[in-house]
C-alpha cells in the first residue's frame, strides 16, 4: 500500500518530535510536512530542532525544510502539535481541507469536535459527519484528550461501562514533559513539587473532559455523562509519565474485587485491534502494592497501555486506585497518531 502523506503542524517542539519519532517506521503513514513558526520557516529541520529526546532525527527529516504553518500542504492528514492560540488560528484551516488530529485544547470541548480516545469511544468519530454538514469542510477535526485525561479515562471506561460513575476525586502527579520545552525552570523543580498547572486550567479540562468522551453521542451531540469531578493538580520532578490517584463512586456500589474483574477482562473494540498504534493491552493490571511507577511502567505497550495498580476500597467513595501513563506518547502523540489510525480506519481521510 502506498503511504498516506502526513503533515505534522507545530513539528519543532516536544511532541512534534514524539510524532517525528513514533512515525518513523510507521506502516500507513508517511511525514510529508512539517510546519513551524516564524522562528523556524524556511530552514531545514535538523538544523534548528532542539532535539529533546534520545538518539537524533531521521536523516531525512533533519534535512526538510519547515514550512508555514498558515499555508495548507496537500496532504490527507494533519497532526497538530500547535499551542493553543496557534491551534485556535490554523487547525480549522488545515480541517476545511483535511483530516486534523490534534493535541491542543483549543476545540476539545467544541459541540461538533470529538474528543476521542480509540479504545474509549471510537463512535464519537461519527460526528465527523455533523461537522461537514455544519462546516461545508471536505476535511475534519477530532481531538485527543488532555495528557492526565487519557490515562483516566482509559482507566475507568469500565466502571462506566459495568456500574455507572456518579463522582471522582482525581489528584495528579505530572511529569515536567508535559510543560514543553523549555518548560519549568530546573530551580523550581528539582526537590520540589508546584500545586499548580498552567494556571488552574488543567484542573479545569481535567474536570470536564471526562464527561464529554464517557458521554453518548446521539442526535448530532454528545449527551455528557454527568460526573461530579473534583481535580488537584501537581507538577513533580518526573521526566515522563503522568500519575493519577483516583477515587470513584459508582451508580452502583463498586467492590475492589469486581473492579479488578472490569479492568482485567476490559477488551479494545473490535475497530481499534487492528490499528498499527493501539496497544495490544491497553490496561496493565498490577497487583504488587508498589506499582505502577513511572521509570518503570511508562513505557508499557509502547508507552500506549495505561498501567493501573493499588485497587482498594475508599472509605469515603466506593474504590480507589493509581493509573499511569506516558504523557507524551499516549497523552499527546501517540494518542493524536492512533486517532488519526482510527480515521483511516473509519474512512474519514481522503486518500481511503
Ligand atoms: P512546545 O514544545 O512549546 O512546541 C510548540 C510548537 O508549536 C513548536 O513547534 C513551535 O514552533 C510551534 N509554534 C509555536 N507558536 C507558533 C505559531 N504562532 N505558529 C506556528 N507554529 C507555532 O509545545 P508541546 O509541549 O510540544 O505542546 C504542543 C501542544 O500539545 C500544546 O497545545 C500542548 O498543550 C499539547 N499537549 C502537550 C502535551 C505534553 O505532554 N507536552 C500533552 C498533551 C497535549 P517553533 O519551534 O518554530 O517556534
Amino acid at each position: 500500500m502506498n503511504r498516506i502523506p502526513v503533515a505534522i503542524l507545530g513539528a519543532t517542539g516536544a511532541v512534534g518530535q514524539r510524532m517525528i519519532q513514533l512515525l518513523a517506521n510507521h506502516p500507513w503513514f508517511e511525514i510529508a510536512v512539517l510546519t513551524g513558526s516564524d522562528r523556524t520557516i524556511g530552514r531545514p529541520y535538523g538544523e534548528l530542532v532542539r532535539w529533546v529526546l534520545d538518539g537524533n532525527p531521521p536523516p531525512h527529516i533533519a534535512n526538510m525544510i519547515v514550512q508555514p504553518t498558515d499555508q495548507v500542504a496537500d496532504v490527507a492528514l494533519a497532526l497538530s502539535a500547535l499551542p493553543t492560540d496557534a491551534a485556535r488560528a490554523y487547525e480549522q484551516v488545515w480541517a476545511a481541507h483535511t483530516a486534523v488530529c490534534s493535541n491542543a485544547s483549543a476545540y476539545r470541548m467544541t459541540p461538533d469536535v470529538p474528543l476521542i480516545i480509540p479504545e474509549v469511544n471510537p463512535e464519537h468519530v461519527n460526528m465527523i459527519d455533523d461537522q461537514r454538514r455544519n462546516r461545508g469542510w471536505r476535511g475534519a477535526l477530532v481531538t485527543n484528550p488532555n495528557c492526565s485525561v487519557i490515562g483516566v479515562a482509559l482507566a475507568v471506561k469500565p466502571l462506566a461501562v459495568t456500574f455507572g460513575i456518579t463522582q471522582m476525586q482525581i489528584s495528579t502527579l505530572q511529569a515536567v514533559s508535559g510543560a514543553g520545552y523549555p518548560g519549568v525552570p530546573s530551580l523550581d523543580i528539582i526537590d520540589n513539587i508546584i500545586p499548580n498547572i498552567a494556571n488552574g486550567t488543567e484542573e479545569e479540562k481535567i474536570e470536564s473532559e471526562p464527561n464529554k468522551i464517557l458521554g453518548t453521542y446521539a442526535a448530532g451531540g454528545i449527551q455528557s455523562a454527568q460526573m461530579r469531578i473534583s481535580a488537584q493538580v501537581t507538577r513533580v520532578p518526573v521526566n515522563d509519565g503522568h500519575t493519577a490517584l483516583l477515587s470513584i463512586k459508582g451508580k452502583q456500589s463498586i467492590s475492589a474485587e469486581a473492579a479488578i474483574e472490569a479492568i482485567r477482562t476490559f477488551k479494545s473494540p473490535p475497530i481499534v485491534q487492528g490499528l498499527p498504534s493501539a496497544p495490544a493491552q491497553p490496561l496493565v493490571l498490577h497487583d504488587h502494592p508498589e506499582r505502577p511507577q513511572p521509570r518503570r511502567d511508562r513505557d508499557a505497550g509502547n508507552g500506549m497501555s495505561t498501567s493501573i495498580g493499588r485497587i482498594r476500597g475508599c472509605s469515603i467513595n466506593d474504590v480507589r486506585m493509581v493509573v499511569l501513563s506516558h504523557n507524551t506518547i499516549r497523552g499527546a502523540a501517540g494518542g493524536a497518531i492512533l486517532n488519526a489510525e482510527l480515521l483511516v480506519a473509519a474512512g474519514y481521510t481522503r486518500n481511503t
